[in-house]
């Protein structure tokens, strides 16, 4: 898996790709699905993969979600403390203490949403674009049934599934409304420009804008409710062209 995450040349059907995969959903009974996540099974005081209330306030419907919730940064610190604690007795207390496993799962290891790479867009932006992509992504009207979209620059890290297959919906909008040969990094547009063997500085925002059309088409027909022969047929064609201009745009080397 973590060979898949850099990517690997396979052969497929007689032909050679290049495969980048990487960890999506992972499935699991309540007692493996602790042991996967590093937390203590769900009989001990904090048993709870996804918070930390203590036993007996797990019926307390006042406690607040988001100030008892386990997160990433606060789980590794707690590991690391817990590796660092040299004597047994007190690694099994403060095992006891944070509700966790003496080391995290091994899945810790596999960098999370791996093939969502490219939606890095901040390597792409100078600092005016940042601030420009900000503001446009800010003032878009979003449907209003769309849960709030957390920061794509600052707040990547926390993006769920369906926040990526939105802003995939939305980011041709917002690129179009503001995207100028300023708003890129001198050297990126540059390197865009030498992969598309063009001079004219105005094709590298055009192929960045292109290549997420290409990906709004995409997303929309994974996931549309129903597939038919032609949706296939559809859908290659999509995956075709995104494979050609993905690499144009970003950088996978
Ligand atoms: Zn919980």
């Amino acid at each position: 898996m973590k060979e898949f995450e850099q990517g690997k040349l396979m052969e497929v059907n007689g032909q050679d790709a290049w495969v980048i995969a990487g960890l999506g959903v992972v499935t699991a009974d309540l007692p493996q699905g602790n042991d996967m996540c590093g937390v203590l099974r769900h009989n001990a005081n904090k048993g709870c993969r996804t918070c930390t209330a203590s036993r007996e306030s797990l019926t307390n419907f006042s406690r607040d979600v988001p100030a008892t919730s386990r997160y990433h940064h606060i789980t590794d610190d707690q590991f690391k403390e817990i590796f660092d604690e040299p004597a047994t007795t007190r690694q099994r207390r403060l095992c006891t203490e944070f509700g966790l496993r003496t080391r995290p799962s091994i899945l810790d290891r596999l960098q999370e949403k791996g093939i969502y790479r490219h939606l890095k867009m901040c390597e792409l932006f100078s600092q005016k674009g940042e601030d420009e992509f900000i503001k446009a992504w800010k003032n878009l009207e979003k449907p209003k049934k769309w849960s709030r979209l957390p920061n794509p620059i600052s707040r990547n890290a926390s993006f769920m599934m369906s926040d990526y297959l939105r802003l995939a919906m939305i980011m041709p909008f917002i690129l179009n409304s503001f995207l100028e040969s300023s708003s890129l990094k001198e050297n990126e547009s540059r390197s865009i420009l030498r992969r598309i063997q063009e001079s004219r500085i105005n094709m590298a925002k055009n192929v960045i804008i292109a290549c997420w059309v290409y990906v709004a088409k995409t997303m929309r027909i994974v996931f549309e409710s129903k597939f038919t022969l032609d949706s296939y047929d559809e859908l290659q064609k999509c995956l075709e062209e995104e494979m050609k201009i993905l690499p144009k745009a970003y950088n996978y080397s």
